[in-house]
C-alpha cells in the first residue's frame, strides 16, 4: 500500500484476545461476521463457518438460542477441528444465556467468547442472570462482549431515564435519551462485571443502532468514556446496495476517528444469497480506509463517451475476478501482493496517468485514438499493446509483475 499522508491515528484501548485472536490495543481491526444457519444443524453450520473464514472472518459468531444448539457446539469445534479451520467462534447469548452456559459446561469451554445482550438476560433477574453469564466467562477464562441494541435496549432502564428526562426545565429528545441510555447501559455492565471479578481485558464493548448518524453519535461518546476495545457495526443495515452504502458511511466516519477494534457488516443476504458477502464488504471498507490489505486494488475508470467500447469495463472485471480467485494462492506465495494496485483505464484522459500511479496499469484506447494500449510498470511506460488479445497479454504481464515482485526468496 502506498504510503498515507494522513494515516488514522487508532484510539487507546486494551487488548483482549478472543481465542487466537488481538482484539484492541493497535492490533489491526479484525473482520468478523455471523453465521444464519440453525446452530443445531452441526454440518450446515460447520460449512458456513468455513465459508465465513474462507472469505476472511477472522472471528465468526453463532446464535446459541436453545438446548440443542447449545448441545451441538462442542460437535462444531470438533469438526472444525477435523478440518484443520482455527477460528475463534462466539456464542450469541439471549434471554437464556445463563442458564445454557451453566447445563453445557463442554460448550461454555468450547466457544472462544460469549456475546451478551444486557437488554436480554431476563425481567426480573436481569442483574443475576448477566452475573451468572460473567461467573462462566471467569470459570472458562473466556471474554465476553457486551453488546447493547437499541432493539432491546434494557427497557427499566429507558423508562427511568425518560421520566428523569422529562422532569427537566428543557428535556432531551427521546433518541438522545436513548442514546445516553444504551451508553448507560453498557457502562453499567462492564462495571459489574467488573465488580463479579471478570479481569478489564476479557471485555469488548458494542452499542449498535440502525440509524448511520446515531451510531456515529453513540460511537464516539463511548469512545471517549471507556478504553474498552470497541466492535462497530450498524446493527439491521439492510440489504444490497442499502446495506452496503449505509454500513461503509457509518463505520468509514467512526474509523476515520481512529474509533474501532473490530468490525462486523450486518447485510441481509438475497434468498440463497451468499453470506460472505459481509465479510468482503467489511475488507474493503478497511482496506478502503488504509487500515487493512486484504486484496489488489483495481482501479478503473467510470468511462464515458471518450470510449463507447465495454471492452476496458470487460478487462476490468475479469482482471478483478482473476485477482479474487487467485488470491488464495498468492496470499500463501507472494506475500505483500494484497497491496498492489492494478489500473485498468479506459482512454488516454487519465488512463496514462493512472497507470502510472498503479503497480501495473494499462490505458485502452478510447474512441478515435490509434488502437493501442500503453503499459505501465512501477511508473515506468515499459511496452505498448497491440492488436488481438490485449487482455491476455495483459493478464500474463500481471502474472510476471507478481513473481517478481511478490515471490519469496530464500536469502
Ligand atoms: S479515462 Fe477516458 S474513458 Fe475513462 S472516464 Fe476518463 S475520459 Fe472517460
Amino acid at each position: 500500500m502506498s504510503t498515507l499522508i494522513n494515516p488514522i491515528s487508532r484510539r487507546v484501548s486494551k487488548q483482549v484476545f478472543v481465542g487466537n485472536v488481538a482484539v484492541g490495543g493497535g492490533a489491526p481491526v479484525v473482520v468478523q461476521s455471523m453465521t444464519n444457519t440453525d446452530t443445531a444443524d452441526i454440518d450446515d453450520t460447520v460449512k458456513q463457518i468455513i465459508q465465513l473464514h474462507d472469505a476472511g472472518s477472522e472471528v465468526v459468531r453463532i446464535t446459541v438460542n436453545n438446548k440443542e444448539a447449545a448441545a451441538a457446539v462442542p460437535y462444531i469445534m470438533e469438526k472444525l477441528d477435523k478440518k484443520n479451520v482455527e477460528v475463534p467462534v462466539v456464542g450469541d447469548f439471549h434471554y437464556n444465556g445463563h442458564m445454557l452456559l451453566t447445563q453445557f459446561p463442554e460448550t461454555a469451554k468450547a466457544l472462544s467468547k460469549y456475546r451478551i445482550n444486557p437488554g436480554n438476560t431476563g425481567t426480573r433477574e436481569r442483574d443475576k442472570n448477566f452475573c451468572t453469564i460473567i461467573e462462566q466467562a471467569i470459570k472458562y477464562d473466556k471474554p465476553v462482549r457486551i453488546g447493547v441494541n437499541w432493539g432491546s435496549l434494557d427497557q427499566q432502564l429507558l423508562a427511568e431515564k425518560m421520566d428523569t428526562n422529562n422532569a427537566l426545565l428543557e428535556p432531551k429528545s427521546s433518541k438522545e435519551v436513548m442514546i445516553d441510555t444504551m451508553i448507560e447501559s453498557a457502562l453499567r455492565s462492564t462495571a459489574l462485571a467488573e465488580e463479579v471479578g471478570l479481569a478489564s481485558n476479557k471485555i469488548i464493548v458494542s452499542c449498535k443502532i440502525s440509524g448511520v448518524q446515531d451510531l456515529i453519535t453513540v460511537y464516539t461518546r463511548l469512545a471517549s468514556v471507556c478504553d474498552y476495545p470497541l466492535h462497530l457495526g450498524l446493527t439491521e443495515a439492510g440489504m444490497g446496495m442499502k446495506g452496503i452504502v449505509a454500513s461503509s458511511t457509518a463505520l468509514a466516519v467512526i474509523l476515520q476517528q481512529g474509533i474501532g477494534d473490530t468490525i462486523r457488516v450486518s447485510l441481509t443476504p438475497e434468498p440463497n444469497g451468499d453470506r460472505a458477502l459481509e465479510v468482503r464488504v467489511a475488507q474493503q471498507i478497511l482496506q478502503s480506509l488504509g487500515l487493512r490489505s486484504f486484496l489488489p486494488q483495481v482501479t478503473s475508470c467510470p468511462g464515458c463517451g471518450r470510449t463507447k467500447s465495454t471492452y476496458f469495463q470487460e478487462l476490468a472485471d475479469e482482471i478483478q475476478t482473476y485477482i479474487v480467485e487467485m488470491m488464495p494462492i498468492w496470499r500463501q506465495i507472494y506475500p505483500g501482493v494484497e497491496e498492489m494496485n492494478v489500473a485498468v483505464m479506459g482512454c488516454v484522459v487519465n488512463g496514462p496517468g493512472e497507470s502510472k500511479h498503479a503497480n501495473i496499469g494499462i490505458s485502452l484506447p478510447g474512441t478515435f485514438e490509434e488502437p493501442k494500449a500503453p503499459v505501465y510498470v512501477d511508473g515506468e511506460h515499459v511496452t505498448t499493446l497491440t492488436g488481438e488479445g490485449i487482455g491476455k497479454r495483459f493478464k500474463a504481464m500481471l502474472e510476471d509483475y507478481i513473481i517478481s515482485r511478490y515471490a519469496i526468496r530464500s536469502l
